[in-house]
């Protein structure tokens, strides 16, 4: 059946993980990943320049394979884990 996992931290590094988790929770934007005291802030819209694409080719060939299979009759998209391959 299922083990119980050992714990790998100590009680100070557990404290130290859950205080980060409420440091980012609280100051960092889930949408951007910056500050968001700077992101979220009115005079931040005045700031920005025109945002840069860089594109990820795996991420877009994942979701193109994605897109084909979804269309298949037969397709059951959910529970399926896409991992990418490379060519030899
Ligand atoms: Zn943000």
């Amino acid at each position: 059946m299922f083990t119980q996992p050992e714990v790998e931290w100590d009680d100070t590094e557990q404290e130290w993980m859950r205080a980060r988790a409420d440091w980012r929770e609280n100051h960092i934007c889930p949408l951007c990943g910056y500050p968001k005291e700077y992101c979220q802030a009115p005079e931040t819209e005045f700031e920005l320049a025109e945002p840069k694409r860089i594109r990820c080719h795996i991420t877009t060939r994942l979701r193109d394979a994605q897109k084909a299979y979804a269309s298949l009759p037969t397709a059951k998209p959910e529970g399926l884990l896409w991992v990418p391959e490379f060519r030899q």
